[in-house]
C-alpha cells in the first residue's frame, strides 16, 4: 500500500495547507512525483480519491508531474538525469544497479527524484471582510 500511505500524505498537507489558508474548498492539488519513488501515477489518483472523503478536497483533482530521477557516479562525477535502458523491463531496472551515462561504471547513487512534494495547491478561499 505504497501509494495509500502516499497519497495519506498529501490530503493531510494540502488539509493543513487550506486551513492555514482560510480555504473552503480545495479545487486542484499539484505534486511532483520522483521517479525514484516508484509511486505509480494512476494508483496515487486511485487512492487519493479515497484518501480525500469527507475532507475539504473532496472535489480535488490530483495533478500528478513526474520528475526524472537523478543519478550520481564515483566514477566520474557525473550528476544528472537517469537513463533508462529500453531493453530492460521497469520492473527488473528498479533492482538492478544503474549504470552511469557518462562512464558506463556502476558506482552510482540516487541524488534525486526519491521525493514526492505538493508543489501547489488551487482553493476557493472564503471571503472576509478584513481584507
Ligand atoms: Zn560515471
Amino acid at each position: 500500500m505504497h501509494e495509500f500511505s502516499a497519497a495519506c500524505s498529501i490530503v493531510d498537507t494540502a488539509i493543513e495547507a487550506a486551513k492555514n489558508n482560510n480555504a473552503t474548498k480545495v479545487s486542484v492539488v499539484h505534486v511532483e512525483v520522483g521517479e525514484f519513488t516508484f509511486l505509480v501515477p494512476e494508483q496515487l489518483v486511485f487512492n487519493f480519491e479515497i484518501a480525500r472523503k469527507n475532507s475539504v478536497l473532496e472535489d480535488a483533482e490530483l495533478k500528478i508531474k513526474t520528475i526524472k530521477g537523478r543519478l550520481k557516479c564515483d566514477d566520474c562525477g557525473f550528476e544528472g538525469e537517469s537513463k533508462v535502458n529500453p531493453d530492460i523491463p521497469a520492473q527488473v531496472a528498479v533492482f538492478a544497479p544503474m549504470k552511469c551515462p557518462q562512464c558506463g561504471g556502476s558506482s552510482t547513487k540516487i541524488a534525486g527524484g526519491k521525493d514526492f512534494v505538493i508543489t501547489s495547491i488551487e482553493a476557493e478561499v472564503s471571503k472576509s471582510t478584513a481584507g
